[in-house]
């Protein structure tokens, strides 16, 4: 820690921070007592005098992302003991250590109090990505970390956070392994299991971390109405849903994505799951225009998983009016008893807007729609309960007569 620098808040700033909020917003510094450099640890006072927490340093609208309201940071185990809480909660959860789940998230940021942190577990490599210069700055440490907790069950640490992490702290990013054991095959497109189902993941080339863990729970979901359905699934990445659905008993799955890559990955899932070409169609294409020339009625379970529309608030208006665009397209082409399940993950778009939006969908196209599910992350992509900022994942499931 840069103990030196210290960020004084203006007066009647520290609420949020006395509520165990993770942020320090750069208009509520009064001064800043140093010169830190991005990613610096540095401490934040209030007004008084008091201290009320450590954290990384970044310039930028959030200025501190807290990592202890204590000086818990400043101790040598602070990186083993943050993680090992993580890995003992996914172990609670049932996640860590499964026979039938191979791939978790065992570091979500400000929900496991690491903000600007990823990793994720697929077999025994952990793919770590990092958001913010102090943890990028920290990678090092964090790996080290990281080997001691997880012991034997790790091989290798791939850092992709090149993408993530900001350019200007003069960082050198580029994606590589931090760490891999003697034993480590290389092979940049691993087979995890999620929950008995068999994918590939390829962190390399893949977006994201190489695979979209979030929606374990939801996929576990639409397996359980997919039998005897005719499935299309729009935003199918490499076919998560699609794998449950035909293991679920669909009848075929129809799965559309505008990367060429993702598709190819999906065919190959479905076959590594036993099911043949004639229960799976592809087509690389816009989601949205697919749907919009497909046949009224084809289908009659409709997923609906987009990419966030609204990045910011400023986009707000338009992702929403997209979002009711699109499910109001899905709502209208699914067959008489069908089911929609549809997808946010803005996370400036809540849950109630998203309800909202859905409803103000349904009601453009006057079809009898009942909502049996409303869906969200999973326990590994926890909220942490001072920061409602962090649920970004939501969804509903549809029955449309
Ligand atoms: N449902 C997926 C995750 C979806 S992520 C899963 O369970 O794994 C969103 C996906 O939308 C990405 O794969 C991205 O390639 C795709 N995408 C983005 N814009 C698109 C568009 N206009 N049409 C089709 N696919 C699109």
């Amino acid at each position: 820690m840069d103990r030196q620098t210290k960020i004084i808040l203006k007066k009647g700033r520290e609420e949020s921070l006395m509520r165990f909020h993770p942020w320090v917003f750069s208009g509520a510094i009064a001064h800043i007592d140093g010169s830190p450099a991005e990613g610096d640890v540095v401490s934040v006072w209030s007004a008084g005098g008091e201290f009320l927490a450590c954290g990384h340093y970044q310039i930028g609208s959030i200025s501190v992302r807290v990592l202890s309201f204590d000086s818990q940071v400043l101790m040598p185990d602070f990186w083993e003991s943050r993680l090992s809480a993580a890995y003992q909660a996914r172990k609670a959860f049932g996640l860590a250590d499964s026979s039938i789940t191979s791939c978790y998230r065992l570091v979500h940021g400000e929900g496991d109090s690491l903000p600007g942190l990823i990793i994720d577990i697929y077999g025994d490599a952990a793919v770590m990505q990092c958001h913010s210069a102090g943890m990028f700055k920290s990678r090092e440490r964090i790996a080290e970390a990281l080997k001691k907790v997880l012991g034997t069950r790790l091989n290798a640490i791939y850092d992709k956070s090149s993408g993530t992490a900001p350019f200007r702290a003069g960082l050198d990013l580029q994606d590589g392994y931090l760490w891999k054991s003697d034993s480590y095959i290389a092979d940049s497109c691993k087979q995890v299991l999620e929950y008995g189902h068999k994918f590939f993941v390829n962190w390399e080339e893949g977006q994201k971390t190489g695979f979209f863990l979030d929606q374990r729970e939801n996929r576990l979901q639409v397996g359980k109405y997919a039998k005897d359905r005719n499935v299309l699934n729009l935003f199918c990445y490499t076919g998560g849903f699609s794998v449950y659905s035909l293991a679920g008993g669909a009848r075929h799955v129809d799965s559309v994505d505008s990367s060429q890559v993702a598709m190819d990955m999906l065919d190959r899932n479905v076959e590594l799951n036993g099911f043949g070409p004639q229960s799976s169609g592809t087509s690389c294409a816009d989601a949205i225009d697919f749907l919009k020339n497909s046949d009224d009625g084809k289908y009659d379970l409709i997923i609906v998983d987009p990419p966030a529309f609204a990045k910011h608030r400023a986009a707000l208006d338009n992702a929403l009016r997209a979002y009711r665009r699109l499910n109001a397209n899905a709502i209208a082409k699914v067959a008489p008893g069908g089911f929609v399940f549809t997808f946010s993950c803005s996370e400036v778009v809540d849950h109630n807007t998203f309800a909202l939006t859905v409803f103000s969908a349904a009601a453009s196209v006057g079809r009898k729609v009942r909502i049996l599910d409303r869906l969200n992350q999973p326990a590994d992509h926890p909220v942490n309960i001072y920061h409602p900022e962090g649920e970004y994942l939501k969804g509903l499931a549809l029955y449309v007569e």
